[in-house]
């Protein structure tokens, strides 16, 4: 068994909110999420940062976030939504494993994120995956 947690979401030993899997890559909802809708986008395979994978992985990475954010930006509107990420233990990292973290953001939540600020539970993780995994449904009938 795989001691990484991201490693064991797609493994399917941890269960995850997901909104989107494709051949290499996984995307589901934080759940230490400090705000509704925050999805991370991780890698598939193991790979620590984006520079550890090969060029046509990364690709399929990037392709895959953008989808997912515009879906999230349809699903909740938000004022904003932050794209963050981080590597390796000197950036205080707990999951050695690259995932980008996708923050929906409102005006007056500041430059400062309580981080995580809150634990939002199973069944409103479920009801914001659905409503992302509707708009990229409705995204991809439109293209
Ligand atoms: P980082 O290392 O980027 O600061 O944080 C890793 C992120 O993964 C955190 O935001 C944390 O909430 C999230 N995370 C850690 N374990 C799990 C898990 O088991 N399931 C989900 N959905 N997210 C997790
Ligand atoms: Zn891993």
């Amino acid at each position: 068994m795989s001691a990484c947690v991201f490693c064991r979401i797609v493994a399917g030993e941890i269960p995850a909110s997901v909104v989107h899997e494709d051949d290499d890559t996984i995307a589901f909802m934080d759940i230490g999420s400090v705000n509704p809708g925050h999805v991370l986008v991780a890698t598939k395979r193991h790979a620590e940062n984006l520079f550890r994978l090969d060029e046509a992985s990364g690709a399929a990475v990037g392709r895959a976030l953008v989808r997912v954010a515009r879906a999230i930006e349809k699903a909740f509107a938000p004022e904003g939504l932050s794209q963050y990420q981080a590597n390796g233990e000197l950036a205080g990292q707990t999951v050695f494993h690259y995932h980008v973290h996708l923050v929906p953001r409102r005006r007056d939540d500041g430059m400062k994120i309580d981080w995580p600020a809150r634990n939002p539970g199973r069944d409103s993780l479920e009801a914001d995956a659905a409503a992302i995994r509707k708009a990229l449904q409705q995204e991809a009938g439109g293209r």
